[in-house]
């Protein structure tokens, strides 16, 4: 606990956010071997300031937050991104409502996030007296069982529209018994579904079509590299540590370190323009698509050639390797990876293949 007599602007170490990651790595096996979702974690990061600062983290100044509490744990980390992009998204659509919403969530020592992604028919919204109806369900909802005002998406006309629903209540269901994955376990990424459950006006985020708007839809996934790359910095210290005497040995790790210096170097740049005030949004866009098919193939470089020096034992646990790995195997796995490489792709071949300075 933060000792109460301390005035506000005298930082405790123990609280900075090095002391809390160092925390946050401690308990990372026991989180993954629990598959339950990182409370401990999430309170750390709370008590630290760092859930209250995402109100203020509007550049590219999140990018070392987001590296740090990747390289403790990539759960921790997807959780914390979840909550900066719906802190974000209300910061920039929300009216005074909406932010409240957000603001009282943080004040109760809660995160939030995002749930968009769908199977089938996905969640519609229907016009009622007051506010909206939602029906229908949304799959990968992370921290689904603990986040209470998560933002979530639903067709509306044609179109999408966010929501900040309440989902105490009997008309929401949570499936977390589906949620088996090698990786990410302590994200409590699930199924939830929503059956008439009404929303008022004063929690409807921003118009229509607000969420997909360019260049923050697309050019906002360097934020998810970001935290990535902290498992890309971890898993390089850990392989260097176990490095063999061994020129084979030493021309795969050469190979995981170029491809980690162009992640870095990549995720660097995609943040700095995506935060660059006044960008040209389609090209914030492109260069952002890019950022992501280069450093999944990167991290699927680095995978490879730690796996084969370390040889079994980074596929066994207690070994911190194979959790890690594991976990970013699996959180690598993101929407449209495919569509953004091909949209890059394109952009960048009607102007010469090369982006502006
Ligand atoms: C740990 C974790 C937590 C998550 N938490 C959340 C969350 O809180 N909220 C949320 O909204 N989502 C969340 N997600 C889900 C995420 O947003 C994506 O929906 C999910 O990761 C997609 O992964 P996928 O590999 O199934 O991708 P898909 O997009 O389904 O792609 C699978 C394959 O199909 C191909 N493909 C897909 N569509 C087409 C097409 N039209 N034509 C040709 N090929 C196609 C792709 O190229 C790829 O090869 C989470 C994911 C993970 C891993």
């Amino acid at each position: 606990m933060r000792n109460a007599w301390l005035p506000s602007d005298v930082p405790d170490p123990d609280h900075a956010l090095e002391a809390v990651a160092v925390r946050i790595w401690q308990r990372a096996a026991a989180v993954d071997a629990a598959a339950a979702f990182p409370a401990k974690d999430i309170a750390d990061l709370v008590t630290s300031g760092t859930i209250a600062a995402c109100a203020d983290l509007l550049d590219d100044n999140a990018l070392p937050i987001l590296s740090t509490i990747g390289a403790a744990s990539l759960t921790v980390g997807r959780l914390f991104e979840g909550h900066l992009n719906a802190v974000k998204l209300a910061n920039r659509y929300g009216d005074a409502e909406a932010t409240d919403i957000v603001a009282a969530e943080i004040a109760a020592g809660r995160i939030l996030g995002v749930w968009n992604a769908e199977r089938g028919g996905g969640v519609t919204a229907t016009r009622i007296d007051g506010g909206y109806r939602l029906d229908g369900g949304k799959v990968h909802c992370s921290g689904a069982g603990t986040i209470r005002r998560p933002v979530v998406t639903a067709s509306l006309n044609g179109d999408t529209q966010m929501f900040l629903p309440d989902l105490v209540s009997p008309r929401v269901g949570i499936d977390l018994a589906i949620w088996r994955a090698a990786g990410m376990r302590g994200t409590a990424t699930g199924s939830v579904t929503f059956d008439g459950l009404e929303v008022p006006d004063a929690a409807v985020l921003g118009s229509l079509g607000d969420y997909y708007r360019s260049p923050w839809f697309s050019g906002g996934a360097w934020r998810v590299i970001a935290v990535q790359l902290g498992a890309l910095d971890r898993i390089m210290a850990l392989h260097a540590d176990r490095l063999r005497d061994d020129p084979v040995a030493r021309a795969r790790f050469a190979a995981a370190a170029g491809a980690h210096e162009a992640a870095r170097l990549h995720v660097r740049e995609a943040a700095r323009r995506a935060e660059t005030p006044n960008s040209n949004p389609e090209e914030i866009d492109a260069y952002v698509d890019l950022a992501r098919g280069t450093f999944e193939t990167a991290a699927l470089t680095i995978i490879e050639a730690t796996r084969r020096n370390v040889g079994l034992s980074s596929f066994i646990a207690p070994d911190p390797l194979d959790r890690c790995l594991r976990d970013l195997e699996t959180y690598l796995r993101q929407p449209f990876l495919d569509a953004s490489r091909d949209h890059a792709a394109r952009w960048l071949a009607a102007r010469g293949g090369r982006f502006s300075a």
